[in-house]
């Protein structure tokens, strides 16, 4: 029976990472350490909210566009979203600030990362439905001491 939950909270996670930048040995171990915004964000998508506008003439931007200020409510992630002079989007233009939630992209021990595939989405759902039972047994041991 589980005493402590096997991962972090995202703000000691992103703590910790900011501070030694702790390398992982395989997906399978970044897996078991990230916060669950992480998970949730890599399976459900981000939930960005607008903070502000990065006005026109932005360098190597046409005249007339801008960049909508972003961040992710759930993980804290930065993305700067393109909108071109007549309201067009160019996903390919934005930009995004992964440095705002550190250990959010997988890096192996060598500092390389790669981009997540089809049986990485699975585990990483399977791990939610893990740590939601988890939890569950948590509760009820709690519960079972009061
Ligand atoms: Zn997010």
């Amino acid at each position: 029976m589980p005493t402590a939950t096997t991962y972090m909270t995202l703000i000691d996670f992103q703590e910790r990472q900011r501070e030694e930048k702790t390398p992982f040995k395989s997906f399978e171990e970044w897996l078991k350490a990230v916060p669950n915004e992480y998970l949730e964000c890599r399976d459900l998508g981000h939930i960005w909210q607008g903070d502000g506008w990065q006005g026109d003439n932005i360098e190597k931007l046409p005249h007339g566009a801008c960049m909508l200020l972003m961040d992710c409510d759930r993980c804290g992630l930065g993305r700067d979203r393109y909108i071109g002079p007549f309201g067009e989007i160019d996903g390919s233009l934005n930009r995004y600030h992964y440095d705002r939630a550190p250990g959010y992209l997988y890096q192996d021990e060598r500092g390389e990362g790669y981009a997540l595939g089809k049986k990485d989405r699975m585990k990483i759902r399977a791990e939610l439905r893990r740590r939601s039972q988890e939890q569950a047994a948590l509760a009820a041991r709690a519960a079972r001491k009061r």
